[in-house]
């Protein structure tokens, strides 16, 4: 198993530099194979901006599928958005235009079982497709602490049903096996993580932009979160996908073709130390908690309409903590950043 990580430092140079290593896995697809592309589209928010995967980066892998004879579509489910509207101020519905490839939002649910949760409601799209490539960006995450190839996937669960099962999981730990029976499930033959420019801090949407001058081209999505995180200097075991992972033996021993490395700051939300499974909801209940700013917030309400544990009031600019999961979601869907993530009793 290899994992390819490729210096690229601007997005102008990734047809030269992702087109050759997509070469090596050309025999992945078959001509007139219905492959379903699934980028990082989370928000409408521009390129430039770091949340979604860049137009650049989408369009060398359509071109790639093409060259091939497959028939590509892009598809997504956008927490805040719809698809068109994402899409567009992304620059990857004009990408898809300009090839005459469909984009499509992921809806449909069919309930599947995953190995440790039942009853995923994963999109019929996915589940139809021939293949699936996934796409994902290079960002820290407030909840899951960094999301990339594994944490992509589960854009595939359509819209709301994405809200319920922060509710149903509870602590950070399940729903990080949640996100790996997720990804099992969409089972991408390719995954190509955009980290040429991407976010660190609080991210994913409300971040701070990062040059991190890579790409990153694998079967394996496992494979590729974990090479990025030691090179990174992140130990793998502080993110809980990778973890829950491990545990179930699902990380490959593979080998890295390429001599990238960079740094990153982690969320405020990332505890330094391990806590011991008897502290963990405990300690959940004293991390930091979102609280509104009243100078940044435009009374969207999409925050409210998001929040899985109906905790906040919007016309008050109150969130009940005795409620509130810690999930972040709110933080993450908030269009202004008028979302801060603060110590409880401060
Ligand atoms: S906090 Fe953000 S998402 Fe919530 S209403 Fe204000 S601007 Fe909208
Ligand atoms: S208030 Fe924010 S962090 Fe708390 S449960 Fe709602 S969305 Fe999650």
């Amino acid at each position: 198993m290899k994992v390819f990580l490729r210096k690229c430092n601007s997005y102008d140079q990734v047809e030269d530099i992702l087109l050759p290593v997509l070469k090596n896995y050309s025999r992945l697809f078959k001509p007139q194979e219905t492959v379903l592309v699934k980028p990082n589209i989370l928000s409408a928010r521009k390129p430039q901006e770091g949340v979604t995967t860049h137009p650049a980066v989408v369009e060398g892998v359509l071109k790639f599928l093409i060259s091939l004879g497959v028939q590509p579509i892009v598809a997504d489910s956008p927490a805040s958005a719809s698809i068109q509207k994402a899409a567009y101020e992304s620059g990857i519905a004009q990408v898809c235009e300009k090839y005459s490839v469909p984009i499509v939002e992921l809806n449909d649910p069919v309930e599947v079982d995953g190995q440790v949760y039942k009853k995923i409601k994963i999109s019929s799209q996915v589940l139809k497709a021939n293949k699936v490539v996934n796409i994902p960006k290079l960002k820290t995450h407030s909840q899951m602490i960094l999301t990339l190839g594994i944490k992509n996937t589960f854009g595939c669960v359509p819209g709301i049903e994405k809200s319920g099962w922060h509710i149903r999981c509870g602590t950070n730990e399940n729903f990080a096996a949640l996100l790996v029976d997720v990804h099992l499930l969409v089972n991408p033959v390719l995954t190509v993580l955009d980290g040429i420019v991407g976010m660190e801090g609080n991210g994913p949407a409300n971040g701070k932009l990062k040059d991190f001058g890579v790409i990153a081209v694998s079967e394996n999505a496992f494979a590729i979160d974990h090479a990025i995180c030691k090179r990174l200097s992140i130990d793998p075991q502080m993110i809980y996908v990778l973890k829950d992972a491990q545990k179930r033996h699902l990380i490959p021993s593979y080998e890295i073709d390429g001599d990238w490395n960079s740094t990153i700051e982690l969320p405020i939300t990332a505890q330094a130390l391990p806590v011991p499974d008897f502290l963990k909801r405990f300690v959940r209940s004293i991390v930091r908690v979102p609280k509104i700013s009243k100078r940044r917030c435009i009374r969207c309400r999409i925050c409210e309409e998001r929040c899985p544990a109906q905790a906040v009031q919007v016309s008050k600019y109150f969130i009940d903590y005795n409620k509130c999961i810690r999930c972040y979601v709110c933080h993450e869907v908030c269009p202004k950043n008028a979302i801060d993530l603060v110590r409880k009793f401060l």
